[in-house]
């Protein structure tokens, strides 16, 4: 599922497809739930108009166009925002993948996936939005209205002071791999990059979040910050859908500490991975370098029962 570092590549490889260009024609497919905006409405306010920049908050792209209406796409758990002429077997279907000869240059034409298709007036290459599962979302803001999708979302996970975790951890009783989760606390954050840097951060995911200190919050902000970072620079993490708007794989799956590592060494102290549920989700960590899941935040667990790993709550 994209994650702030998908969305930031995104943003960055299709500003320069999308930024002071006019939209000359935009094709829709049948209203779904992935509209907010019913798509013969985008069809008909898009055209005309030219896009200033191409913003994000969190885990939503925000194009802001001359009218001052603001385009926003939320790519979901499937969603693929990519260039005309981009290629790769994960914009296929899978029976078209199936089909796919040995070596053919999977080219992309727009299936029944592909849910908007914007063209241009300089007739040059269109962009498109595809998603399989249709957990995104496209919405068309008027000027100065806003969403209540947008009014709740928290500080941004890149750019945020630590001071801004710390006083929202404060009293919380619940996992602090849960409340990383929550995108009011810090936009942008899921999955992977949570276990990625609470490992990073040596805190234990079912330590409670009002029991991180405030040097611990910090360093956590800091290690959420150094992974999505480091995940940006090497094109994101592709796992299924995720491709780069060029078509290229992210690189960062490899890179990973423990996210989808169960039973595989840690790459800092050798101990193998484990796997637990928080809040729900699939959450990976080291027991050795992430001790202190203690107390009450193992009551969360779904699943086999397993021993809360010794060893006290770090600097505290
Ligand atoms: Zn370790």
């Amino acid at each position: 599922m994209p994650e702030l570092p998908e969305v930031e590549v995104t943003r960055r490889q299709v500003a320069p497809l999308l930024v002071g260009r006019t939209v000359a024609s935009a094709v829709t497919s049948a209203p779904s739930h992935l509209f907010l905006t019913p798509p013969e409405e985008l069809s008909a306010r898009l055209p005309g108009r030219r896009t200033e920049a191409l913003e994000r908050r969190g885990k939503y792209l925000l194009a802001r166009l001359d009218d001052r209406s603001r385009l926003v796409i939320h790519l979901g758990m499937t969603g693929q925002l990519f260039g005309e002429g981009a290629t790769s077997v994960r914009l296929l279907a899978s029976t078209a993948r199936a089909a796919l000869p040995p070596e053919a240059l999977p080219g992309f034409s727009p299936d029944r996936h592909t849910h908007l298709r914007l063209h241009f007036a300089d007739g040059g290459p269109g962009l498109f939005f595809r998603d399989v599962r249709k957990f995104g979302k496209l919405l068309l803001l008027a000027p100065g209205e806003t969403h209540a999708r947008l009014e709740r979302l928290g500080p941004d996970a890149l750019s945020a002071e630590p001071a801004v975790l710390i006083r929202r951890v404060r009293g919380r009783r619940l996992a602090v791999k849960a409340l990383l989760l929550n995108q009011s606390v810090l936009a942008g954050v899921g999955n992977i990059y949570a276990d990625e840097a609470l490992h990073r951060a040596g805190i234990h995911p079912a330590r409670q979040a009002g029991d991180l200190s405030a040097p611990e919050c910090a360093r956590l902000l800091v290690a959420v910050q150094a992974v999505m970072n480091r995940s940006i620079e090497t094109g994101g993490t592709s796992i299924r859908d995720y491709v780069q708007p060029d078509g290229r794989d992210g690189g960062f799956y490899d890179e990973r500490a423990v996210y989808a590592r169960r039973g595989e060494p840690c790459r800092t102290c050798g101990t193998a991975i484990e796997r637990l549920r928080i809040g729900g989700r699939s959450t990976h960590f080291c027991p050795a370098c992430q001790e202190g899941g203690v107390k009450s935040g193992l009551a969360d667990f779904v699943g086999p029962h397993r021993r809360a790993p010794r060893g006290g709550v770090r600097g505290s």
